[in-house]
């Protein structure tokens, strides 16, 4: 053990590796217990399950889910959501870009906990407590527009959380440095500064979204540069496709993991070198299910969270599971996302396409690092980057754009130009739809 493991595992309970896989009858019991304790004790979910005919004692295995009603994210920013009136040791605020603000709130219990499961996944890349870390955050992320945020908010105990998991907990005991990078990032940009960052830290291990990562690494394959090597890669807070996944491989000569996380729900699943984009899912922490089965929006129960619970919970997510052996020999779970359930277009026979699609598309077209997709059903347009290509190779990639998606090429204009718009929040999106009103 290093130095920093010796002060770290003691304070945070993580012993250095994951720990054996529980077995599903104490999964079951976890299911049950959180049930009762929120029928009990939160009046959304109480009366929200009386409403359905349930009683206390309606869940006892795991498959009793499906007698549940799901849970809204509307639901879940309702105050009487909590369970108990134990103290919220920190509140994550997330989502106020596409609905209603959700605070998930932990207890000091879970708090530890999610770290833990922190530390379990970025043990699970072969990064150790000390190891250079680098992570490529949106602007909005950064130490300065949290503490601006939070001192505007009026909320000394969150500028106290802040200030000790950015320069306490990750900076010194992490050993990890954030790079910032604005919306503007995706619209005309040089890798070379990034990548400079990058070779003077020489990671062991890049953190970031893949939509900058790869947006990043196609510049820079256009511009011809020459990639700093990390020895893994964690992707988190967007869709990985296949095509950007082996692309990452091979530019960094990195191992890729995909992680699929939220803030509501912490740490639900990680990819592993066998599994493609495909995430094991942490089945000791969470159910996962799909609604519909197949392909649907994804919806999680957390067996963690006693304080705030979230029990079939909506993602917005849309995605589908797989199980058996994986080559790396568990049996478990994986699921593989496809995007937001609010993003998608569709093809002239009225088949959908997310994302994932969209990225993996991206991934082919050699001269791109960036593409959006807007207007809406019958009139797509697609705007890339970089905005210089002549008209004649833009016609060539509406052509492939159309022959593959299944578009009548009448429906669908591109451009070099005309801004990419992010999220509210700055973040960068696949598409940018109009929507009926
Ligand atoms: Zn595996």
């Amino acid at each position: 053990m290093n130095l920093r493991e010796r002060i770290i595992f003691p304070l945070s309970g993580f012993s250095g590796s994951p720990g054996p896989s529980r077995p599903p009858a104490e999964r079951a019991a976890s299911f049950a217990g959180l049930y009762r304790h929120a029928f009990e004790h939160s009046p959304v979910y109480r009366e929200k399950y009386s409403a359905a005919g349930l009683t206390a004692d309606s869940v006892r295995e795991l498959p009793d889910s499906a007698k549940l009603p799901f849970l809204e994210k509307e639901e879940l920013a309702l105050p009487g959501i909590k369970a108990d009136d134990k103290a919220t040791l920190v509140s994550l605020a997330s989502g106020a870009t596409s609905g209603p603000g959700v605070n998930t709130q932990l207890d000091r219990e879970y708090l530890l906990k999610r770290y833990r499961m922190l530390l379990a996944i970025l043990y699970s890349t072969g990064w150790r407590l000390g190891d250079p870390a680098f992570a490529f955050h949106p602007e909005e992320y950064g130490a300065a527009a949290l503490f601006r945020k939070a001192l505007k908010e009026g909320d000394l105990k969150k500028l106290a959380f802040n200030f000790f998991q950015e320069s306490v907990l990750y900076r010194l005991f992490h050993n990890r440095r954030n790079f910032h990078y604005s919306p503007e990032a995706f619209d005309a940009f040089s890798a070379g500064p990034y990548l400079e960052k990058l070779r003077a830290f020489a990671p062991r291990l890049i953190i970031s979204r893949p939509d900058i990562l790869c947006a990043l690494m196609r510049q820079a394959a256009i511009q011809g540069l020459e990639f700093p090597a990390a020895e893994s890669i964690l992707c988190v807070g967007n869709i990985l496709s296949a095509s950007g996944k082996a692309a990452l491989e091979s530019s960094f000569k990195a191992k890729v993991y995909n992680l699929y996380a939220s803030t509501e729900l912490g740490y639900v699943g990680l990819s592993c070198p066998h599994s493609g984009v495909w995430a094991h899912v942490d089945e000791d922490n969470y159910l996962v299910e799909i609604e519909g089965g197949g392909r649907g929006e994804v919806v999680v129960t957390d067996f963690s969270n006693f304080h705030m619970p979230v029990i079939r919970y909506r993602t917005g997510d849309i995605g589908e599971l797989d199980s058996g052996r994986c080559g790396c020999g568990r049996e478990s779970l994986r699921l593989k996302l496809h995007g937001r359930k609010k993003d998608f277009f569709e093809s002239d026979a009225g088949e959908r396409y997310y994302a994932y699609d969209a990225d993996e598309f991206l991934g082919l077209e050699k001269e791109l690092y960036s593409l959006q997709i807007g207007g809406r059903r019958g009139s797509l347009r697609l705007t890339v980057r970089p905005g210089e290509l002549p008209a004649g190779r833009l016609e060539d990639i509406k052509a492939r754009f159309c022959g593959r998606f299944g578009l009548s090429p009448e429906k669908v204009a591109i451009s070099g130009g005309g801004p990419l718009s992010g999220t509210a929040s700055g973040k960068f999106a696949y598409f940018n739809l109009e929507r009926p009103a």
